[in-house]
């Protein structure tokens, strides 16, 4: 019997990476789950733990990482990702996207492993290109909230070349576009559970600017797909992975207020900083190596999303935030 390839899944408790250990799972890998549980939620792997090919470590990345055994596979999805997020804990965005991914890197090249790292369509910034292709270098305000996120994510990517091309350590890279699905946090502040969750409790729903900005986003199962095949890829360079149906914020607040059928008003609030005015990726490059490209449309990934917020308990549903933030703020 061929021995099961064992991966490290950084940031396994949080949206992605819960989704991640399943697929790993379910592709009969042995998964060492790593969390330190700031933003991730222990409940979306918590079914995982009976399984003998599945470890957790309540670990922070961005402190000395040790495995003990050997490891195939390093995927660095650790990291606040929502803009509320990393505005409430920008020092730990900032540290996890650079001391977190030199800890990995670390990691993979004592132990001959392949690290894919998590990076992100905020690499672009607010884009002077449309749609995206991964040659744009991208128009970053590095001194604004969301230069916290995107810098780190940045540095993340050249640390990780240099890795590469100074150590020979395996590397993939992949940019993720806005995605969404089951397991997110309610709370997390982004648009699809916000609006979502204001619909759940009766809330106005609250567009920022006047809504002409857009988004396009991809259902979770497409972006693992998307990954898992990068991840077995031979390309070393950062490759786009999103869904480019592409929807200004007002049509999507239409969109929630038709699937919810909520009846309540929509409210308008100031943009945030440097709130990017439109994004799209392109995926010419994942069609062409990965012969990847997303299958669920927005209105079946939107039903069976709002399903699953839909199953969440009444004090879940009316808590602020899940996690407790306000030790870790930097005032
Ligand atoms: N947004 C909004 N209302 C909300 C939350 C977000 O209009 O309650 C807008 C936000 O300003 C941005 C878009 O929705 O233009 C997507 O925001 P999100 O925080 O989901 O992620 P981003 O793509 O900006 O990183």
């Amino acid at each position: 019997m061929e021995k099961r390839k064992r991966i490290l899944i950084t940031g396994a408790a949080g949206f992605l990476g819960s989704h991640l250990c399943d697929r790993f799972i379910k592709e009969d890998y042995h998964v060492i789950a790593m969390d330190n549980l700031i933003t991730g939620q222990l409940k979306n792997i918590e079914h995982l733990f009976p399984l003998e090919n599945f470890e957790f470590y309540n670990h922070d990345v961005s402190k000395f990482i040790h495995v003990a055994g050997g490891l195939d596979y390093i995927l660095h999805f650790a990291s606040p990702a929502s803009p509320i997020d990393y505005l409430k804990i920008p020092i730990q965005t900032l540290k996890v996207g650079s001391l977190g991914i030199h800890n990995c890197l670390g990691l993979a090249k004592a132990k001959n492993a392949r690290v894919l790292i998590a990076s992100t369509s905020e690499v672009y910034g607010d884009p002077t290109v449309h749609p995206q292709t991964e040659e744009y270098w991208g128009n970053v305000n590095p001194i604004g909230p969301r230069g916290v996120y995107d810098e780190a994510k940045r540095f993340q990517e050249a640390i990780t070349m240099a890795y590469h091309t100074f150590h020979g350590v395996e590397t993939r890279i992949v940019r993720i576009f806005n995605t969404y699905g089951p397991k997110m946090r309610l709370n997390d502040g982004r648009v699809l559970p916000a609006f979502i969750g204001q619909a759940l409790r009766g809330e106005d729903i609250t567009i920022f600017g006047d809504g002409s900005q857009t988004r396009a986003f991809c259902y979770v199962d497409d972006l693992v797909e998307g990954i898992y095949r990068l991840l077995h890829s031979h390309y070393v360079y950062p490759v786009n992975i999103g869904n480019p149906d592409e929807i200004s914020i007002k049509d999507f607040a239409e969109e929630i207020i038709k699937l919810t059928g909520t009846d309540q008003k929509v409210v308008f609030h100031d943009l945030p900083v440097d709130d990017p005015k439109q994004r799209q990726p392109d995926i010419s490059k994942a069609k062409e190596l990965l012969d990847w490209s997303p299958k669920v449309s927005r209105s079946e990934g939107l039903k069976i999303t709002y399903e699953y917020f839909k199953s969440l308990s009444p004090e879940e549903l009316t808590k602020k935030e899940h996690n407790n933030f306000d030790k870790y703020i930097i005032r």
